[in-house]
């Protein structure tokens, strides 16, 4: 890689957006150019934008760059950018990715065109094919650059799960999930409603895990993806934990492999990421633990930097075929360490 790629970031002062600064700091391809958000913060330098949330200290050089408006005019304006990370909120994501897709590689993390027939909905482990669907778009709507999405916090752990699964047959899977606040953004969760407490609702959240992932994990074929053939049913709760989804999964198989064989399926998975060792790749996508009470997710979700899952308790279950826990860092792998990795994965095959 000779040149960085200089990028946007729309929606920096939020979650994820925070997220996308830490990593990107000292990162070999990438560049930080332009930081957008709402026009609550357009106009302020960016460490009078938002409180720095990070555990690793806000570099001077962007405390010091302002916040401008997430809207092409005002982001041209303020530099040239390559391409663009967006951290909007869903709703509003719609139509400024839209704007910005016509003219530059949109990496959204939103949830808004993820489920649109031309738009990838990507985990470079799982469906790197899948991006192909980007030249698609691009004739379909006359545009120069594209939108390409991650799927929810909640389901890239678990689809990265499935994924080695699939070869035993996948026929049903249940799950529920124990979410972190860091995932509901900043200032998210009421303190008042969660100390002490357990949500057991979260928006959207059951609908967007139980679609999701049967496009992440179905088949790409002349511009289209076929759903993958398993049923989905997830239970979300939000609970007292700052970051890290935990995942209590039930699966049932065609076939009757035993614990060791699902064990060793787990950790052999690798995918291409890790044959083409992109910069933020983890080494090993799943990890194992086999400490009865792991993994937990003060102890665990920073493993592999953020960007492996961890799989724990792997047993027999007496109406399913066998049930496992999996542990992933919403704000990592779960947002803008995914994200990051979905853009390297487009650069590497020569597509941002
Ligand atoms: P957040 O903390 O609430 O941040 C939202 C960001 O969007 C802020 O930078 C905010 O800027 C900006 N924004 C809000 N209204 C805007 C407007 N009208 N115009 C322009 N910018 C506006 O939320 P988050 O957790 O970072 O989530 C961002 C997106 O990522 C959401 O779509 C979410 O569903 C998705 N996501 C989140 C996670 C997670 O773990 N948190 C994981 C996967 C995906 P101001 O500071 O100026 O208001």
């Amino acid at each position: 890689m000779t040149m960085k790629r200089k990028v946007a970031i729309l929606g920096a002062t939020g979650a994820v957006g925070q997220r996308f600064i830490q990593l990107l700091q000292d990162h070999p391809w990438f560049q930080i150019e332009v930081l957008a958000a709402s026009e609550r913060s357009a106009g302020k330098k960016y460490r009078d934008a938002c409180p720095w949330l990070m555990e690793t200290e806000l570099p001077k050089k962007i405390a010091d760059m302002p916040v401008v408006n997430a809207d092409v005019a005002s982001v041209e304006q303020a530099g040239a950018v390559d391409l663009v990370f967006s951290s909007l909120p869903g709703d509003l994501a719609f139509p400024v990715e839209e704007q910005f897709g016509a003219l530059y590689p949109v990496f959204s993390k939103a949830s808004a065109h993820r489920m649109d027939k031309d738009v990838p909905l990507i985990i470079p482990e799982i469906n790197p094919d899948h991006i192909n669907m980007v030249k698609v778009q691009q004739n379909l709507r006359g545009w120069k650059g594209f939108i390409t999405t991650d799927p929810n916090c909640s389901t890239i752990q678990l689809a990265i799960t499935l994924k080695p699964l699939m070869q035993f047959g996948l026929k049903q899977v249940m799950v529920s999930t124990m979410q972190a606040l860091s995932g509901a953004g900043y200032p998210g969760v009421a303190s008042l409603d969660i100390i002490d407490n357990v949500i057991p609702f979260i928006s959207g959240e059951e609908e967007k895990m139980e679609t999701e992932a049967l496009k992440i994990l179905g088949k790409y074929n002349s511009g289209n993806v076929q759903n993958a053939d398993f049923q989905l049913s997830a239970s979300c709760n939000r609970v007292n934990v700052t970051d890290g989804h935990l995942e209590s999964v039930f699966v049932k198989l065609e076939q009757n492999p035993t614990m060791e064989e699902i064990e060793e399926a787990f950790i052999k998975f690798q995918g291409e990421p890790q044959r083409l060792k992109l910069p933020s790749a983890p080494v090993n996508p799943i990890v194992v633990r086999h400490e009865k009470n792991r993994p937990q997710p003060r102890f665990d979700r920073d493993i592999g930097n953020g960007m492996s899952v961890i799989v724990g308790r792997i047993r027999k279950d007496p109406i399913m075929t066998f049930k496992y826990m999996c542990l992933g860092h919403n704000t990592l792998r779960g947002a803008a360490g995914g994200g990051i990795l979905s853009a390297e994965l487009y650069v590497s095959k020569g597509m941002a």
